[in-house]
C-alpha cells in the first residue's frame, strides 16, 4: 500500500520554506489516485468591483503553511484516511469568460472522473457555476449550502450572464440543484428591489439572512441541514464575504454586518455528516488583503472542509 500523502512539517524545513503548495502538499499533475485534491482556479474577470481574486489561489496557498495535519476541536485527521495533494491551477482564458467557464466545466469532468473530491481555490464565484454542471453531469442534481453576503442569482449583469454574481441562478436553470435542499446562509446589504433575495425562496431554497444569524451559534442551524439534506451528494460553496470585513476585508465586494469566524467554523465543522462531493471557498482577493488575513482565514477553512469529507476520522459525539 502506498503511503499517503502528509503537508512538510514545520521541523522539517521552516513554514516560510519549501513548496508553495496548499498546506505544503506534494503536488500531483492530475486526480488519478486521489481521494481529495486541491485545485485553483484563478480568475477575476467574472467579479463586478474591485477585482483581484485571480491572486487568491497563490495567497491562499501562501497563507495555509502554518496548518498542522490534525484538528484540535474536532479531532479529524484527514492524512491518516485520504490520499490529498494540491494538483495545480485550472488553465483559466483570461481574455474571455465565456470560454473559462468551459474550461472550467471540462477540467472538473476530468477531476470527478477519477473519483476524487475537488476543495478548490478561486477565483471569482462565477468559477461555482461549471463545477455544479460537472458535478450534475457526475452525481445528478446536488444539495447546496452556499455562503455568501449575495445570492448571487442575478439573472444578468451590464447585460451578462455569466458573472460572479449569476452562478446560482445559471445552476437552477441547468438542472444542477436539488431545490427542496439549497440553504444560502450570510445574504444582506444592499439590493435592486426588496424582494431580490426572495428569488431562491420561490424555488424552494432556504434563505437565512445575516440578521438571523447575528449573536447566534449556527450548530443548530446545522443540524438542521444536515437532517434536510440527508444522504444526497452535497455541494459547499463558500464566498468568503460572507465574513464582516472586520474579519475578512480582502474581498471585492465587501457587505458589513456578516458573519463571524466563530460562525463560519460552525457552518464547515456542521458539514460533517453530509455526503459531501465538493467544496469551494471563493472571491479572496490579496490586493485588498493587506494582512494577509483573508488569505489565511481562507485557507483554514479549506482545510476544515478537507476535515468534514466522508471517511476523515473525527470525534463523532
Ligand atoms: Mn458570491
Ligand atoms: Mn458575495
Amino acid at each position: 500500500m502506498t503511503r499517503l500523502n502528509q503537508p512538510l512539517g514545520g521541523n522539517e524545513m521552516p513554514r516560510f520554506g519549501g513548496p508553495a503548495t496548499m498546506m505544503r502538499l506534494p503536488s500531483a499533475a492530475s486526480a488519478a489516485g486521489l481521494d481529495a485534491c486541491f485545485v485553483g482556479v484563478p480568475m477575476d474577470i467574472g467579479t463586478s468591483n474591485r477585482p483581484g481574486t485571480r491572486l487568491g489561489p497563490r495567497q491562499i496557498r501562501d497563507e495555509s503553511r502554518m496548518i498542522r495535519p490534525y484538528n484540535m476541536a474536532t479531532r479529524a485527521a484527514p492524512f491518516d484516511a485520504l490520499q490529498v495533494a494540491d494538483i495545480g491551477d485550472v488553465p483559466i482564458n483570461t481574455f474571455d469568460l465565456k470560454k473559462s467557464v468551459a474550461i472550467i466545466e471540462a477540467f472538473y469532468a476530468e477531476l470527478l472522473g477519477h473519483g476524487a473530491i475537488p476543495l478548490t481555490l478561486g477565483g471569482d464565484h462565477t468559477l461555482t457555476w461549471p463545477i455544479l454542471k460537472a458535478m450534475r453531469d457526475r452525481h445528478g442534481p446536488v444539495a447546496l449550502v452556499h455562503v455568501d453576503a449575495h445570492s448571487d442569482t442575478n439573472e444578468a449583469m451590464f447585460g451578462e450572464t455569466v458573472a460572479h454574481g449569476c452562478p446560482f441562478r445559471r445552476a437552477w436553470e441547468d438542472g444542477c440543484l436539488l431545490n427542496d435542499r439549497v440553504f444560502q446562509i450570510g445574504l444582506r446589504g444592499s439590493g435592486y428591489a426588496a424582494g431580490d433575495f426572495d428569488w431562491g425562496r420561490e424555488r424552494g431554497w432556504t434563505v437565512i439572512q445575516a440578521e438571523e444569524c447575528w449573536w447566534k451559534s449556527l450548530t443548530p442551524l446545522m443540524a438542521d441541514i444536515r437532517a434536510r439534506i440527508g444522504d444526497a451528494p452535497a455541494y459547499l460553496s463558500f464566498d468568503i464575504d460572507s465574513l464582516d470585513p472586520a474579519f475578512a476585508p480582502g474581498t471585492g465586494t465587501v457587505e458589513p454586518g456578516g458573519l463571524t469566524t466563530w460562525q463560519a467554523l460552525e457552518i464547515v465543522r456542521g458539514s460533517a455528516g453530509l455526503n459531501l462531493v465538493g467544496a469551494d471557498l471563493v472571491e479572496v482577493s490579496p490586493p485588498y488583503d493587506v494582512s494577509g488575513n483573508t488569505a489565511l482565514i481562507g485557507a483554514n477553512l479549506l482545510f476544515e472542509m478537507l476535515c468534514v469529507l466522508p471517511g476523515v476520522p473525527r470525534k463523532t459525539d
